[in-house]
C-alpha cells in the first residue's frame, strides 16, 4: 500500500499532510510512504526527518505518485500531477468543490476516488478527523496574534508607577470554533473581551470563556442545519447593523469570523462603522478568503484606511502557524486513514457505507457520485 505525499503547489501554502510523527505510524498500518523532496520545508519538517521516520524521499512529485494507492495532500492537487497514479487510488484533501466542478470532473476522468476532508460530518466519532476544526481552531488564535501586532498598545491592564494602562476592548463576531478560540486568546492576553452570534446557543458558550454575549433582541435565535447560521431577514440584518454601529465605535480591535455554510460571507461590518472607530484600531476578518465581514477589506492583505484603522484580511490564516497546522491536518487525515485500513490485511478496505465515507467521496470509478456537486451546464 503505496502512501504519496506530494508538497503543495498553490501559492502562500505553507502546510503539508503528513509529519514524521504521522509518517512513522502510517508505516505502522501497513503504509510505504513516500514523500516529495521538500514537502515539509515551509512547516518546518526537514526531509532527513521523514526519511528517519520511515518514508523515502523523492525528487519529484510524478514519482511520489506513481503507482500510489493513497495521495494525501493540503489542496486540491491537479489531474496533471497525479498522472501515473493506481486506478482507483484515493486522494484525500481539502478539495474545495464548489465552483471548482470542473476540476473535480477532472479528478474523476482521472480514474481517483477524490476525498474531500472539509465534507466530514460534524459528529461526534468525527472530530478526531474534522479539519475545519482543527484549522479554524489556529486562525483564532493566530487572529488575535496578528491583531496584537498590528496594535500599537498594550493588550492588559497595567499598573505601573508612571500610570494606569487601560485594557483594550476586543469584539468577536461569530462564535464558532476559530471565534471561540480568538476570545479565549485575547482574554488570556488581558483584553476586555465581547462577542456576538446570530446562534443563541453561542451565548452561553461565550459567557463561560468570561466575555460578554451581546445580541439584538430583535434576534432570538438564527440556528440553521447542523449547528451552522441560517442568513438572516432584512429586517433582523438592520437590527443587528444597529447594535454592531453603536459597540463598534467604542473597541480597539474587531475580529470577524462569520460564515454561512454555501453563502458568501455576510456583510456585518460597513465602511460607515469603520470610520467611526478611533485611530489605531483594528480589525481582522477572518472571512476574507470568502469575500469578507468587512466592506473594506481586501482579501490577502493588510491595510490601513484614512482614519487610521487598521484592515487585516489574510487568508490562509492557520497556513501563518504553518507547523502547529500541519500537525492537526495530519493528524486528522491519519485518523481518518485509520478507519479506511484493514490493520491485520495491511491493506484499504473501505466500507462505502459508512456515513463518513459517504460524505466525503466527490469521485468514483471514472465520475462525480456526491450528491451536492454538480457539473455547470
Ligand atoms: P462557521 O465557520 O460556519 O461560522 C462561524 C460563526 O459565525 C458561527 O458561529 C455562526 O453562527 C456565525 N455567524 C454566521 N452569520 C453570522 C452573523 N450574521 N453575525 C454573527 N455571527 C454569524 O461555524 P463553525 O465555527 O464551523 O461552527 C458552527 C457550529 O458547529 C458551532 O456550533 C460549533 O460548535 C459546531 N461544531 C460542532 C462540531 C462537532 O460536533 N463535531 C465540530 C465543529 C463545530
Amino acid at each position: 500500500m503505496k502512501i504519496a505525499i506530494v508538497r503543495e503547489r498553490a501559492d502562500g501554502e505553507t502546510r503539508v499532510a503528513a509529519t514524521p510523527e504521522t509518517v512513522q505510524k502510517l508505516a505502522g498500518l501497513g503504509g510505504s510512504v513516500v514523500i516529495e523532496a521538500g514537502a515539509g520545508a515551509t512547516a518546518r519538517f526537514p526531509d532527513a526527518d521523514y526519511a528517519k521516520a520511515g518514508a523515502s524521499v523523492v525528487a519529484s512529485a510524478a514519482e511520489a505518485v506513481s503507482g500510489a494507492d493513497i495521495v494525501l495532500a493540503v489542496r486540491r492537487p491537479t489531474a496533471d500531477a497525479l498522472k501515473g497514479v493506481a486506478p482507483g487510488a484515493l486522494v484525500i484533501a481539502t478539495l474545495d468543490p464548489y465552483g471548482n466542478e470542473r476540476d473535480i470532473d477532472a479528478l474523476a476522468k482521472a480514474g481517483v476516488t477524490a476525498i474531500a476532508m472539509e465534507f466530514m460530518p460534524r459528529i461526534t466519532r468525527a472530530q478526531v478527523m474534522d479539519v475545519l476544526s482543527s484549522q479554524a481552531n489556529l486562525a483564532g488564535y493566530q487572529a488575535v496574534i496578528d491583531a496584537a501586532s498590528a496594535f500599537e498598545r498594550a493588550f492588559p491592564m497595567m499598573m505601573t508607577a508612571a500610570g494606569t494602562v487601560r485594557p483594550a476592548k476586543v469584539f468577536v463576531m461569530g462564535a464558532g470554533v476559530a471565534g471561540l478560540q480568538a476570545i479565549a486568546t485575547a482574554k488570556r492576553l488581558g483584553a476586555v473581551v465581547s462577542a456576538t452570534d446570530v446562534r443563541a446557543a453561542a451565548g452561553e458558550q461565550v459567557e463561560s470563556l468570561g466575555a460578554k454575549f451581546i445580541m439584538t433582541d430583535a434576534l432570538k435565535d438564527a440556528s440553521g442545519a447542523g449547528g451552522y447560521a441560517r442568513e438572516l431577514t432584512d429586517a433582523e440584518k438592520a437590527a443587528q447593523a444597529e447594535l454592531t454601529a453603536t459597540h463598534i465605535a467604542k473597541q480597539d480591535i474587531v475580529i470577524t469570523t462569520a460564515l454561512i455554510p454555501g453563502r458568501p460571507a455576510p456583510k456585518l461590518v460597513s465602511k460607515a462603522m469603520v470610520e467611526s472607530m478611533a485611530p489605531g484600531s483594528v480589525i481582522v476578518d477572518l472571512a476574507a478568503e470568502r469575500g469578507g465581514n468587512v466592506e473594506l477589506t481586501q482579501p490577502g492583505q493588510s491595510v490601513t484606511t484614512p482614519n487610521g484603522v487598521t484592515i487585516v484580511g489574510y487568508t490562509n490564516v492557520a497556513g501563518r502557524l504553518a507547523t502547529s497546522a500541519s500537525q492537526l491536518y495530519a493528524r486528522n487525515l491519519l485518523a481518518f486513514l485509520d478507519t479506511l485500513i484493514d490493520k491485520k490485511e495491511k491493506k484499504l478496505a473501505i466500507n462505502w457505507d459508512d456515513e463518513l465515507v459517504k460524505a466525503t467521496v466527490l469521485t468514483r470509478d471514472g465520475a462525480i457520485v456526491h450528491p451536492n456537486i454538480k457539473l455547470p451546464a
